[in-house]
């Protein structure tokens, strides 16, 4: 199925296994986005031993997992999906990438205890779990420049603290919650067009202006640089809600 000007396509890594707390909804909100400013968009499905269509990918999404999903996915994500997704996203694909599945792109993903995960290393993080988890509300000051409102607002639950090395620069601030470590107050990663984050809740519904980020990321190729604006009332209005609720903390 030849990618077409007007195809939109995301691609869902291991949605049978890496898809807790509403990740899906940031699906919804990629191909709506997409179809809403008149894309057709498609939605191909890539669980264990699937590779077939990434070449024509868009917008890559990668949710969470415990600890036994992720010790389920890593060697497929390593044997399998690595070349492909790596040839797209050279290509000018982009990546969502949320909490267990922003761990695997990293170097490794160390659980609590002490087993090693190896990450296929397309973001220079690395994660080592501690005892205590991390729970709740976040609220991020993000540094993308582009980014209209500047706040990020979600929800974590991880046990996982990850570390960025001199090639990924945080995605924001923590204003509110723990994100990428509890100590350092950094969220999430941006790495060329790879976002990692810890934000569940889902992500992308709550921060329309971050999916129009990535869908507009991904049509920077096809010379497509201004997205039509779209009636975000409903959307923003959860996310002040996060907002205010974060004041009161
Ligand atoms: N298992 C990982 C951790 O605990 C990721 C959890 C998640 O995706 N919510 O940190």
């Amino acid at each position: 199925m030849p990618r077409t000007n007007n195809t939109f396509t995301i691609g869902w890594l291991y949605p049978d296994l890496m898809n807790i707390y509403g990740d899906r909804g940031n699906i919804l909100a990629l191909l709506k986005r997409a179809e809403w400013r008149g894309y057709d968009a498609k939605l191909v499905e890539l669980g264990r031993g699937t590779v077939s269509q990434m070449d024509e990918v868009d917008v890559f999404f990668f949710g969470g997992g415990q600890d036994r999903e992720q010790s389920l996915v890593y060697e497929d994500l390593l044997e399998f999906k690595q070349p492909p997704l790596e040839r797209a996203v050279n290509s000018g694909a982009g990546v969502l990438a949320v909490c267990g599945g922003y761990q695997l792109l990293g170097h490794y993903y160390q659980t609590a205890e002490g087993e090693r995960f190896p990450g296929i290393g397309m973001i220079d993080v690395k994660t080592e779990a501690g005892k205590k988890r991390f729970i709740g509300d976040v609220v991020v000051d993000a540094e993308i420049d582009t980014l209209n409102p500047k706040t990020l607002v979600g929800f974590e639950n991880h046990s996982g603290r990850t570390f960025l090395g001199p090639k990924a620069k945080p995605l924001g601030t923590v204003r509110l919650g723990n994100g990428n470590n509890g100590s350092d107050k950094t969220e999430g990663c941006l790495q060329g067009t790879v976002v990692g984050s810890y934000l569940h809740g889902s992500l992308l519904p709550k921060n329309p202006h971050l999916a129009d980020y990535l869908i507009r990321s991904a049509l920077i190729r096809r010379g497509v640089d201004e997205l039509l604006p779209l009636d975000d009332a409903v959307e923003m209005a959860a996310h002040e809600r996060i907002l205010q609720r974060a004041q009161h903390r």
